[in-house]
């Protein structure tokens, strides 16, 4: 779930902004945030959660992102690829 401001916030229970992100371990302090919707409630930095994207995919006319550990397909609005790292054997 996306969470842009205090009122979303406080409705998915994250009482305080001081509360760290699950992936950088940082305050959470800014918004846009990304809330998982597992059993965890576990909260990060819409960034960070962008870091943990494997893999994405469109299905029946909507883009979808797996996020690593959190086990299925979320709904995503738009998608930018803007880095990207190849890492190609070196023969010896
Ligand atoms: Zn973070």
């Amino acid at each position: 779930m996306l969470i842009v401001n205090d009122e979303q916030r406080l409705r998915a229970g994250i009482g305080s902004m001081s509360k760290r992100c699950q992936y950088c371990s940082k305050a959470l302090a800014a918004y846009p945030l990304i809330l998982s919707d597992d059993a965890r409630l576990a909260v990060y930095h819409a960034a960070c959660a962008a870091e943990l994207v494997v893999a994405v995919r469109k299905r029946k006319g909507q883009i979808q992102a797996m996020i690593f550990g959190w086990g299925r397909w979320y709904p995503v609005e738009s998608v930018s690829i803007e880095r990207l790292v190849v890492v190609a054997p070196v023969a010896s």
